[in-house]
């Protein structure tokens, strides 16, 4: 299948969006009472993880509906404690901090997280790479600066993900080299989407949508003939949907060209980057992900934006559960070859 959302008009603005919804969940206009405890809707938002982190539980006791609320909020906090890079004491900061110096003993989350990253990082060759972040720093998307070609390649001798050592029986993770660090950027949200879901399930949630700055994860249904629907973004137009996913008790995730970038001399420079190169990857505008679970479509969205639709289709074509809605370079849509039916609608 393949329709086009090529438009003259666009391109004309640099912008900078740090936690762009890259998916929005989509309410009828009924649904602006969302809060109205009568329908047994409940929605939340909070600022965690350097985003907004929204959830959605429907058809619930008011109750119960509050206290599971709480309880996956915090867990992603809790999360967000333990994998955040920006925070000097998470677990990630201290495998950083004592890169070719000493293994650190994490948790059993950090370390599925990391395990999962590097099954992917094999899985791609390398397109998907966790320790970017000695190159991804050299970029300064909201002031629009190339980085200096000397600089990008002294970085990329830190970025190889084949450094990681980890032993999962005493639970350690250790960088081989003193100048590498860890970026769960791509993946952690994800992670954490997961994570919310689990809680709200084990306080008695069955109908949810939890959205962790574009990472989402969907269980049940929002009514019960109505699944949850998400809105796919286009692109280039801002406030336009491409089309719109019925994920049913599944992860969905976007990466976009469009969320942290800049225009220089006719050329866009954002934020997924090609691990070899140190430079933005150039085959899609973006690409959207279903998965069974919110990480691996965290994960497999970036992963995919980089190898582009031949082989991003190929890496994805015998991952169970998994589809790929992918924008390319020039705009058309397309979908993996055994996209389920009736879970895509037009806009
Ligand atoms: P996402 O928006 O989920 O595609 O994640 C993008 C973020 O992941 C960026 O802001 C970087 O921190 C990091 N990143 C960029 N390119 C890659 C890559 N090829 N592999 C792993 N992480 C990446
Ligand atoms: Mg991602």
């Amino acid at each position: 299948m393949e329709l086009s959302t090529r438009d003259p008009k666009l391109e004309t603005r640099n912008f900078f969006l740090l936690s762009t919804l890259l998916l929005s969940v989509l309410f009828s206009p009924l649904d602006s009472l969302a809060q109205n405890q009568t329908r047994g809707v409940f929605r939340q938002s909070r600022i965690l993880m350097g985003t907004s982190v929204e959830i959605i539980i429907s058809r619930a006791h008011p109750k119960t509906a509050e206290k599971a609320m709480e309880a996956a909020f915090q867990e992603v906090e809790r999360i967000n404690r333990l994998m955040s890079h920006y925070r000097p004491e998470s677990e990630v900061s201290q495998i950083s901090r004592h890169a070719g110096k000493k293994e650190i003993r994490v948790s059993p989350e950090t370390l599925e997280v990391i395990e999962r990253a590097l099954y992917f990082s094999r899985l791609s060759g390398g397109a998907f790479d966790i320790t970017l972040g000695p190159v991804f720093r050299l970029w300064d998307f909201r002031g629009g600066k190339i980085p200096d070609g000397e600089k990008l390649r002294e970085n990329l001798k830190r970025v190889d993900y084949r450094r990681i050592k980890f032993d999962r029986s005493r639970s350690t993770v250790y960088l081989d080299d003193p100048r590498m660090e860890v970026d769960l950027g791509a993946i952690a949200k994800g992670y954490a989407a997961d994570r919310a879901c689990l809680v709200l399930k084990k306080e008695g949630i069955e109908n949810f949508l939890v959205n962790a700055g574009g990472d989402m994860r969907a269980g049940g249904r929002k009514e019960k003939e109505i699944p949850w629907t998400v809105g796919i973004q286009h692109p280039r137009l801002r406030s336009h949907f491409i089309a719109r996913i019925q994920p049913q008790n599944a992860g969905i995730a976007t990466s976009g060209d469009y969320e942290k970038y800049f225009l220089k001399d006719g050329q866009r420079y954002h934020h997924i980057l090609v691990p070899s190169t140190g430079r933005p990857a150039r085959e899609c505008q973006s690409v959207t992900i279903l998965a069974p679970t919110a990480m691996d479509a965290d994960v497999l969205a970036t992963t995919v934006f980089v190898l582009g639709s031949k082989k991003g289709f190929a890496l994805i074509e015998d991952l169970p559960g998994v589809h790929a809605l992918i924008v390319d370079r020039r705009g058309s849509v397309l979908l993996s070859p055994k996209w389920p039916a009736g879970v895509l609608l037009p806009p």
